[in-house]
């Protein structure tokens, strides 16, 4: 069954979710699937390492155009007679995925977090408060990947690249400006979190927090009400109003584990939660806890980071 899978590989290196994504459509298919990507990316011949047999790349095109980037899948995937098109659930895959499955006549799959069970495919409702299992009766299927929801492969093999020779058309909208929201790991990559809430008392306290996210190679996140009081930046906000993740490790300090924070947070691998409340409501989400002052058990940490380290 022909696979292919698309992926946003614009900025300078391969981003991790589309190292999933292909791991993703590799197991799916069972073997070599067609990579489909746009832009001046180099290094593309890694992705072989993921499952990537062939990449066609449309070269020269840097298209935020939904449009056209739909063209592009479904060129190849026509071409290809492929009977699965996975993207990445970010914001590119969700702008060409729905389009891409209406071309195809093909059912959607948005937001699976899991390989097929038999026919059925797993994915998350309610802001991840509950997972629903689908079937797709059509012989085409898009399957949109959430970041975070497989582990990607690291195979010995190098992929082939083509330049995809069609005719994508005009743009019908171009980027006019980029303002880059904050320096670091960008939250949705990050394997690791370091989070606080309003437990923190001020934004004059964030020195540890940083520090603690520094030691651990992790991107920094907060509640919603600390980014509405300004102590810290808008896109730092994770919950069913800001940003959902799903990390490796989630570290929540200060915060309180209200429903809506939890709602972006919950599907993380391992929860950590520190609070000198052990009443808290994060304690029954987490696999990890501190029952402590934050102002207590954050040099704490900062100084087992440190060792931790030093011996590696
Ligand atoms: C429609 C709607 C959407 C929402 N969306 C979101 C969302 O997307 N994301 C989000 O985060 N919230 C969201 N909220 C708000 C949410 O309901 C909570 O109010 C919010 O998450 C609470 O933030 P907090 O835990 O930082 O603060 P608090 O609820 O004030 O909790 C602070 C916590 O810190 C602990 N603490 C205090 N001092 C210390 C200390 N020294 N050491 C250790 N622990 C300490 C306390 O015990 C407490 O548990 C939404 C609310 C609504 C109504």
């Amino acid at each position: 069954m022909s696979t292919i899978v698309f992926i946003d590989t614009r900025g300078k290196k391969i981003p991790k979710a589309a190292t999933e994504a292909v791991t993703y459509a590799h197991q799916l298919s069972g073997g070599p699937v067609t990579a489909v990507t746009f832009g001046d990316a180099t290094g593309l011949e890694a992705l072989g390492a993921y499952g990537a047999g062939k990449v066609v790349v449309a070269r020269g095109v840097n298209t935020v155009d939904g449009q056209q980037l739909t063209k592009l899948v479904v060129d190849v995937a026509s071409d290809q007679d492929a009977k699965n098109v996975v993207c990445m659930h970010d914001a590119t895959g969700r702008s060409v995925a729905p389009r891409v499955a209406a071309r195809l006549k093909a059912g959607h799959v948005a937001g699976a977090i899991a390989l097929p069970e038999g026919d059925l495919i797993k994915r998350n409702v309610f802001s991840g408060k509950a997972r629903s299992w689908v079937k797709v009766s059509s012989p085409v299927r898009v399957i949109s990947l959430m970041p975070n929801s497989i582990a990607p492969e690291q195979g010995e093999r190098t992929a082939t690249v083509e330049e995809y020779s069609g005719d994508l058309g005009e743009p019908r909208i171009a980027l006019k400006e980029v303002r880059k929201a904050g320096e670091g790991i960008p939250l949705p990559e990050a394997e690791i979190v370091v989070s606080a809430g309003r437990g923190m008392k001020g934004p004059e306290n964030w020195g540890p927090i940083e520090e603690l996210a520094r030691l651990l190679g992790a991107a920094t996140a907060c509640s919603r009400p600390v980014a509405d009081m300004h102590w810290r930046p808008h896109h730092e906000h994770v919950g069913q109003t800001g940003i959902a993740i799903r990390p490796n490790c989630y570290i929540a300090i200060g915060i309180s584990g209200a429903i809506q924070h939890l709602a972006g947070v919950n599907q993380s691998k391992v929860i950590a939660v520190i609070n000198k409340d052990p009443e808290a409501p994060f304690f029954k989400a987490a696999d990890y806890g501190i029952v402590g002052d934050a102002f207590e058990v954050l040099p704490k940490l900062i100084e087992a980071a440190k060792k931790l380290n030093a011996e590696h």
